[in-house]
């Protein structure tokens, strides 16, 4: 069954791994304008600012994975960190749940949330 959904750590890893190459990027494109120094400044402000964003969203996911409950993938049998109800296992993208009740139910994130948990 192929998922278009990630494991929730590796989909925020991508991300600040974004924003780190958007912040070079932007660096980049401000040594285009040498001549006119506020384009080139601005550049160079929004690029530091979306790595230093970025090293944020690292922090963050590292206090994210010590929550993160470690389970035995059932496909795959690696190791993965699974975070809220449902995620998907890091390496196979298997859908993986902690809750009996959500078992054999077609995997939909919508279970992570919070209206669906009272239920
Ligand atoms: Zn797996």
């Amino acid at each position: 069954m192929e998922l278009k959904y990630k494991s929730k750590i590796n989909k925020i890893r991508g991300f600040a791994l974004g924003l780190i190459f958007a912040g070079m990027i932007l660096m980049y494109i401000g040594l285009y304008f040498k001549e006119q120094e506020w384009i080139m400044i601005t550049f160079m402000i929004l690029g530091v600012l979306s790595i230093i964003f970025s090293t944020i969203v690292y922090f963050w996911i590292g206090m994210l994975s010590t929550k993160a409950v470690v389970v035995t993938c059932p496909s795959c049998h690696k190791e993965t960190k699974m975070l809220g109800r449902v995620d998907a296992c890091m390496h196979c993208k298997q859908p993986l749940t902690l809750d009996k009740s959500l078992e054999g139910k077609e995997f939909d994130e919508k279970y992570n949330l919070k209206k669906y948990q009272k239920e």
